[in-house]
């Protein structure tokens, strides 16, 4: 009979949704991405199928095929891939991965949690991080410009592989 699980309104939490936040901070600054040339284009379907970090030469032995023969083919191709946001650079590993929210140009900081097992890579970012690292930033007059930090370990499911 004691149901109903949705008693909210117990509590005073005065968290009303009277905010009125509604969904219109559009990042409205990149939502088209920006006009990739064609070996930008193979760059970066190599990068979504591989659903994680490559290496360059990974990419050029996949995108021979496709007729990239130097890998200073594929390095033309990453750094403008970087430049637009789409693609990351991870350099504890040495390698590239696609940006897992690609409309979103606000890359000022920048979090991979990378599985040292299976090598997965989530990207993820946190607004108090972001507050502490700029805050540092400006109490110590560094000019921050962007912050990428990298975190090794062990993914959940390899976790519960063990
Ligand atoms: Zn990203
Ligand atoms: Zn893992």
């Amino acid at each position: 009979m004691a149901e109903h699980s949705h008693d909210h309104a117990a509590s005073g939490h005065d968290d009303a949704p009277d905010h009125d936040h509604g969904h219109d901070h559009t990042h409205d600054h990149g939502s088209a991405p920006a006009k990739l040339t064609r070996n930008q284009t193979l760059v970066y379907g190599a990068l979504s199928r591989a659903g994680g970090p490559l290496t360059a030469y990974t990419i050029l032995d996949q995108l021979r095929d496709d007729g990239f023969r130097a890998p200073l083919q594929v390095y033309r191709a990453l750094e403008k891939l970087v430049e637009f946001g789409m693609v990351h650079r991870l350099e504890s590993l040495n390698a590239f991965v696609a940006c897992s929210h690609p409309q979103c140009v606000d890359h000022e900081t920048m979090a991979f949690a990378i599985c040292e097992a299976c090598g997965s890579v989530s990207e993820f970012a946190d607004a108090a991080i972001t507050r502490q690292l700029k805050g540092w930033a400006g109490n110590n007059g560094f000019a921050l410009a962007k912050t990428t930090i990298e975190l090794r370990g062990t993914c959940r499911s390899c976790q519960a592989a063990v």
